[in-house]
């Protein structure tokens, strides 16, 4: 007898090196794909934001759009819905006599309690079958359980790198069985989610657009076209331009591309250029994001609470004013407020620049880290709540971070990783005449240099909205009476 497999689709965006739908194939099933538009997704966080801004959601839009294309192109189809899956998948299932539901796990409170509520509507002949695909290695390759995960990334990377390997991506399948009569849906604008369009801005590092296609475009040009792979560890400090990092991320969080399928082509990329220290770098950077997983699963709602993994209870301000001036890039610090106008231009930002915002946020300012990681949330394109919540644990310093109270001293950061001013200068017109280091610090400028540049500081540009290093001493004694 035939089995009948409905394949939902949530942050796995994808037909290649997906073993839910491999196993499907493999069984001769019919395989009816289908992907909800979940309304939970587009409410406010729990500090306002829209959960998902206006650039995730196209971006989420275009993929949902690339996947369809990408089964009608094998003979599929895929169904699309907007509300609650645990309402539009027993009805589904009902309609189409559905054996099996897979699906892709995940590890985070609100996405396992739409698996529950969804275990609890469907009729116990229905099979719920989850996988484990969205990192490089998988928990059953692992030296250890997740229970006992190293709390430290390096250890968890050593580990790992002695003792497990990473398995080969598998191929998409040439061709699937067509759909039985069923609507298929439309997919819905970003009206239809109360949002607007963004507007596209020249000065963003890359017009990024969602989708399994674009997802391996991108690959194929950083790595076999432009060549950039052999040089990335040292350039993926950058903060300007397309190629200074691998911009995977996006894709990456919606599993548009596979970890997996990126270490295949880093070691056929090895085999047919160059094996170097950036080559191997990259794959690094890839078992971060793997940490960050398993490291959230481990430690479960610890990570969304505000004393983070460790429980470490910070007396931190809600300083709306304060707030409300580090996200529309006004602190008078020009790489931090360069990298918010990034930010809420774009939908994306450089890991250099959300180290150092999310370490002025929590070490100079104080503030809630909890809503800087709920802005991130709203805006990012990349959005990932594994890699966000696990990185702003750790920059907050209520993460598994061994260095306890670590800030960046921004000014130092400026001249190591943008020494001429050029991604200052990309990102605050207001100061764009200022020569050579005196954009680091528009505040030292004397009032002859004002006028010189044509700059009145204080008025076109703000002053520092706290002093530096008064500021830092203020937030670590804090920290330190914290812990103890
Ligand atoms: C406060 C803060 C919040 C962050 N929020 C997110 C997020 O929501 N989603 C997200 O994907 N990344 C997040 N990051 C990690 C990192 O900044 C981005 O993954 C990276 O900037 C994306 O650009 P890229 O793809 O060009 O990275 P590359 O440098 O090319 O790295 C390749 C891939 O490795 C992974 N990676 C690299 N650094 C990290 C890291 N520190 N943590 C986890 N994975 C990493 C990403 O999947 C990335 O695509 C955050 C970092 C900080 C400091």
């Amino acid at each position: 007898m035939t089995h009948r497999t409905l394949l939902w689709y949530r942050n796995d965006l994808r037909v290649h090196d997906l073993t839910s739908l491999d196993e499907a194939v493999k069984q001769s099933a019919d395989i009816i794909p289908c992907y909800c538009f979940d309304d939970r997704s587009f409410n406010k966080t729990s500090f306002g934001f829209p959960k998902t801004g206006n650039y995730r959601a196209k971006f989420l839009i275009e993929s949902v759009a690339d996947l369809r294309h990408s089964l009608q192109q094998l003979g599929s189809n895929l169904i699309v819905r907007r509300g609650l899956p645990e309402k539009i998948i027993p009805a589904i299932a009902e309609q189409l006599s559905i054996d099996q539901i897979s699906y892709s796990q995940e590890v985070t409170s609100e996405e396992t309690q739409v698996e529950t509520k969804l275990k609890q509507a469907l009729p116990p002949q229905i099979k719920l079958r989850s996988y484990w695909q969205s990192t490089l290695y998988l928990p059953e390759d692992l030296p250890f359980d997740i229970p006992q995960l190293p709390e430290l990334f390096t250890n968890f990377r050593k580990q790992i790198e002695k003792k497990s390997t990473i398995q080969p991506s598998l191929h998409a399948p040439k061709k699937l069985p067509p759909l039985p009569e069923v609507e298929l849906g439309e997919m819905p604008t970003l009206a239809d989610l109360g949002l607007s369009e963004p507007e596209y801005d020249q000065r963003g590092v890359l017009q990024f657009r969602g989708g399994e296609t674009e997802a391996i475009a991108r690959l194929d040009n950083y790595f076999w076209q432009a060549n950039c792979l052999k040089d990335y560890k040292q350039t993926r400090n950058g903060m300007l331009g397309a190629n200074y990092s691998s911009k995977f991320s996006p894709w990456l969080a919606l599993g548009c591309i596979s970890p997996r399928y990126i270490n295949d082509q880093v070691i056929k990329y090895e085999t047919k250029r160059v094996k170097n220290n950036s080559t191997y770098w990259l794959i690094f950077e890839l078992i971060w994001r793997d940490f960050f997983r398993f490291i959230v699963a481990k430690h479960g709602d610890r990570v969304f609470k505000l004393g983070g993994m460790q429980n470490i209870e910070i007396p931190w301000k809600t300083d709306w004013q304060r707030f409300d001036l580090w996200t529309k890039g006004e602190t008078g610090y020009p790489l931090v407020d360069a990298n918010m106008r990034e930010l809420a231009a774009t939908g994306f930002m450089s890991n250099r620049g959300r180290q150092n915002v999310a370490s002025f946020l929590t070490k100079n300012l104080g503030i809630n880290w909890i809503m800087g990681a709920e802005w991130f949330e709203s805006l990012l394109i990349d959005y990932d709540v594994c890699s966000n919540w696990g990185n702003w644990n750790y920059t907050a310093g209520v993460g598994n971070d061994a260095r306890g109270f670590r800030y960046f001293n921004i000014t130092k950061q400026t001249k190591d990783y943008d020494p001429k001013g050029t991604y200052l200068r990309h990102w605050l017109p207001e100061l764009a005449n200022l020569p050579g280091d005196k954009i680091r610090e528009p505040a030292k400028l004397s009032r002859e240099e004002q006028q010189r540049y044509g700059v009145n500081i204080g008025v076109d540009y703000p002053r520092p909205v706290v002093d530096f290093f008064k500021s830092v001493k203020a937030n670590e004694k804090m920290y330190q009476s914290a812990i103890g």
